[in-house]
């Protein structure tokens, strides 16, 4: 290219800029009413098409390989950096260019768009981003069911025209019909248009939390809904205290007590010779002191009360460095129960020992009732099974547990009961 083009085309783009810049402060008290809602159509005319030019200047970016030469994995990476993009924003963007942008081969060679129907509307300002995914996924869909050309281009033509009248949700619903015509037995398309779109991503927030986003295929939903809702019933009241949490917090924990317990299972990959471990990090004065943020291994922070309180368990490491970084103190597995002590325990406890919890020994955490820290042994006499929502109360409700001829009693709170009368969960069978 000729810098006399290069610098026609920047012209155009400054020009555009410049006049949707002059259009924003002008006076439109001017207009009467029927050229205002004229103004209104063609300033979204004007969106859509501004947005359509990311279908040319993706493929532009993707054919010179800039992406790749910056080290990133695709254009979705690239452009996100270079325009503050979210993830998933950049990734609508580049998934609609790659349908509706050109195709340029290796050898040179330039191909027209896979949908060129939606393209055109597209160009031209007459489909929202919004109503092109609902055709682009309908599409792919009907691609998935092994649909021929000639059909396809029918189905997308007549999904155009559809976009041009109704918005995105009404759009969504004539799309669903024309799926269940096309393809009365959809199950195949519709597997392999799950296993393409399936995703999961767990990312800060920058609040301090992460946000766990997730598009699920069919299978893993069943058993997220099975596992999940199994863990997440509401805990019996036991000695009048209510389970408070909301749903959604009980759901959060259900997914916290499935990831303990994949920890405390065998079935996790060794890595470096070291099974499954999250190693946590703190400073000899943070340990001293119990306060202050100590780091797993992943990077996440956790106060150092919460690192001690899941030292306790199976799989969890823990290292308190010194001001210099030398390693001064350290716990590993070696800390806890072994396999004869884990089955005696089930053996005695038969579960989440806490008077009226029914959860399955599968479901508990070895507490230690002198913690570890504090001296505790890991031994019979000194550990009770608890599950996640009783170990994390325990302590914090007021409750006590004390071993009568070695087994666990609860001792609650005052408040509760005056005289403080040891309990015991009633399921278990004495001996
Ligand atoms: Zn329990």
């Amino acid at each position: 290219m000729t810098t006399g083009l290069a610098t026609e085309v920047l012209a155009k783009a400054d020009a555009a800029l410049a006049a949707v810049t002059e259009l924003a402060t002008a006076d439109l008290s001017v207009l009467d009413e029927s050229q205002l809602l004229g103004l209104v159509r063609t300033v979204e005319k004007l969106r859509r098409k501004t947005e359509a030019f990311d279908n040319v200047t993706i493929p532009e970016l993707e054919a010179r390989g800039i992406p790749a030469r910056h080290m990133l994995r695709g254009a979705s990476q690239f452009v996100a950096g270079l325009l503050n993009l979210a993830p998933s924003e950049s990734g609508a963007r580049v998934r609609q260019a790659h349908e509706l942008g050109v195709r340029v081969q290796l050898s040179g060679q330039v191909n027209p768009p896979l949908l060129p129907a939606l393209a055109a509307a597209r160009a031209d300002g007459a489909v929202s981003a919004k109503q092109a995914e609902v055709v682009i996924r309908c599409l792919g869909k009907l691609r998935d069911g092994q649909l021929c050309v000639d059909e396809l281009a029918k189905a997308e033509a007549f999904l155009v025209e559809q976009a041009e009248l109704f918005d995105a949700a009404t759009l969504a619903g004539i799309a669903k019909q024309l799926l269940d015509t096309l393809l009365p037995d959809g199950t195949l398309a519709d597997e392999r248009w799950q296993q393409r779109r399936r995703f999961l991503s767990c990312v800060p927030n920058g609040e301090g939390m992460h946000r766990l986003t997730a598009d699920l295929d069919s299978e893993t939903a069943a058993l997220a809904h099975a596992v999940l809702h199994s863990l997440a019933a509401p805990k019996p009241a036991a000695g009048g205290e209510r389970d408070e949490r909301t749903a959604g917090q009980r759901m959060h924990d259900a997914f916290r007590s499935v990831l303990k317990i994949a920890l405390r299972s065998a079935e996790l990959p060794r890595s470096a010779g070291v099974s499954a471990t999250v190693l946590i990090t703190m400073t000899a004065e943070q340990f001293e002191s119990r306060t202050g943020l100590a780091t797993t291994s992943f990077g996440q922070r956790v106060t150092v009360d919460q690192a001690l309180r899941v030292a306790d368990q199976a799989s969890i490491a823990w290292v308190v460095h010194g001001s210099k970084g030398g390693v001064l103190n350290y716990g590993t597995t070696q800390r806890c129960a072994t396999e004869k002590q884990t089955l005696a325990l089930i053996a005695r406890d038969q579960g989440c020992a806490f008077p009226g919890c029914t959860a399955p020994p599968e479901w508990t955490e070895k507490h230690h009732v002198v913690p570890w820290s504090k001296g505790g042994q890991t031994d019979l006499s000194n550990l009770v099974l608890l599950c996640d929502y009783h170990h994390d109360r325990i302590d914090s409700h007021g409750w006590r547990v004390t071993m009568l001829d070695g087994v666990p009693w609860f001792v609650p709170p005052a408040w509760l009961d005056a005289e403080q009368t040891p309990r015991r969960n009633q399921r278990i069978n004495r001996p």
